[in-house]
């Protein structure tokens, strides 16, 4: 065993040994199944608990994590998402594909504030991450244990900018990529992933539709399916989600966190993140209510929050301009509903009408927001009216991607119709 020592501010200047007693940089220790709690080697490949059927989670050894870490070896770190190296999964910094991505700011939109009478509330925009989304965080982490693990053809269905996450991160690892998505997916998304080389194949259909094809493709060609919280990693890499916000708020965390919601991956790794910084004893305070907002053109989070259910069910045709939150069935929906009752949140649906207008209020305000993360203000204001969040808390939306993303969806839905023009004479004013 190697004697660990003290991190001298620079990200990867020592190397720790692990508990399973190779060297590497983290205390991943195992794959536990959420159900069963059955433990799945992380030293191999994994999908999902072969006898429940149910997400594995990454399961670290905390007690040696606060033997050797503390609140204030982060400081000076680098200013990404892999600061928190120690909670997170990758073993060896060799196989780290990284872009920047993570570490995004926090705004505090005063004006907003003001409007709704409210005084503190934060936006998190991760429109500022590579590909432009927060998916990123969680491709760069699946994609570098699938490095790790020697994968080397990796698959998705995808509403979109979860392709485009894997197409780029993929790339730069090397690896094979191929993607399958709705017909009507952004073109945004197509592109990127197109050009970032990967194999792209459109469906007249939704992502539950495309995540069938991806299933009967893992069998056929020997791809690894990297879909939604059926592997293990893509949720270690949205978990920082959650540790830049208790880190950014000193460890003393907003009361409520409204989350977009489509397949839960954003949720539950924040989550997770509390969860495990409870264990550490690094936060003051109670944690916040988790809130999931979907477009009423799919919601199955919030009908079977309504009737106080254990799972969801399916969304018959589902509608919306906001792709990344039309997700007719969560394949978590169990673990998603579960931390909104824990957490005493709560979930609400909103209008794609609703939806527009918030991203109007945000662009103003200097955020050009993805509909997903506008949707967040929308629900916002729906829960501020109706009693069920309070106008003293301190509430913090998350933006998980920017509006440039979704130009064409933006512009059909505002009917863009700007005026042609030859000279100053054809303004009227
Ligand atoms: C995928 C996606 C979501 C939904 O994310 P989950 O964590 O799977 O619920 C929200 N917003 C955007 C922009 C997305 O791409
Ligand atoms: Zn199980």
């Amino acid at each position: 065993m190697e004697e660990v020592r003290k991190h001298n501010g620079s990200l990867f200047s020592e190397k720790i040994v692990g508990d399973s007693g190779v060297l590497g940089l983290t205390y991943l220790h195992t794959l536990e199944c959420t159900k069963c709690k059955r433990q799945f080697s992380s030293e191999k490949p994994q999908t999902v608990c072969p006898t429940c059927n149910a997400p594995l989670y990454a399961r670290y050894n905390l007690e040696k994590v606060s033997e050797t870490l503390t609140k204030e070896d982060l400081v000076g770190r680098r200013a990404d998402m892999w600061r928190y190296f120690e909670l997170l999964p990758v073993r060896s910094k060799e196989n780290i594909v990284s872009l920047g991505e993570g570490f995004t700011p926090i705004l505090k939109l005063r004006s907003i504030a003001g409007e709704l009478g409210m005084e503190e509330l934060y936006l998190k925009d991760d429109g500022l991450n590579p590909t432009g989304t927060f998916k990123a965080r969680g491709l760069a982490m699946a994609v570098s244990r699938a490095k790790e693990l020697n994968l080397e053809k990796l698959a998705i269905p995808s509403a979109g900018n979860a392709a485009g996450a894997l197409a780029t991160y993929g790339a730069n690892a090397g690896v094979e990529v191929y993607i399958v998505m709705p017909v009507d997916a952004p073109m945004t998304c197509k592109i990127e992933s197109y050009m970032a080389g990967a194999h792209v194949f459109l469906v007249d259909g939704l992502i539950s539709k495309c995540g069938e094809i991806i299933a009967e493709g893992t069998d056929r060609f020997g791809w690894f399916s990297v879909s939604t919280t059926k592997e293990p990693y893509r949720i270690e890499g949205k978990k920082t989600m959650g540790l830049e916000i208790a880190e950014y708020f000193n460890w003393t965390l907003p009361d409520v966190i409204l989350y977009p919601t489509g397949g839960g991956t954003g949720l539950l790794g924040m989550w997770k993140a509390f969860s495990e910084l409870q264990e550490l004893d690094w936060i003051k305070g109670s944690l916040p209510r988790m809130v999931s907002v979907q477009s009423e053109g799919c919601a199955p989070i919030v009908k079977a929050y309504n009737e106080g259910r254990k799972e969801s069910t399916f969304w018959e045709d589902a509608q919306t301009f906001a792709d990344g939150i039309r997700v007719p069935k969560a394949f978590a929906d169990s673990l998603i509903l579960k931390t909104l009752y824990e957490s005493d949140g709560g979930a609400v649906a909103v209008s794609d009408a609703k939806i527009l207008s918030s991203s109007k209020t945000l662009a103003k305000a200097g955020v050009f927001a993805c509909p997903e993360g506008a949707a967040t203000l929308a629900g916002l204001t729906k829960l501020l009216d109706a009693g069920v969040i309070a106008k003293d808390a301190s509430v913090l939306l998350y933006n998980t991607g920017t509006g440039l993303k979704y130009t064409n969806g933006y512009a059909e839905q505002v009917e863009l119709d700007l005026p042609l023009i030859e000279s100053a004479r054809d303004i009227s004013l």
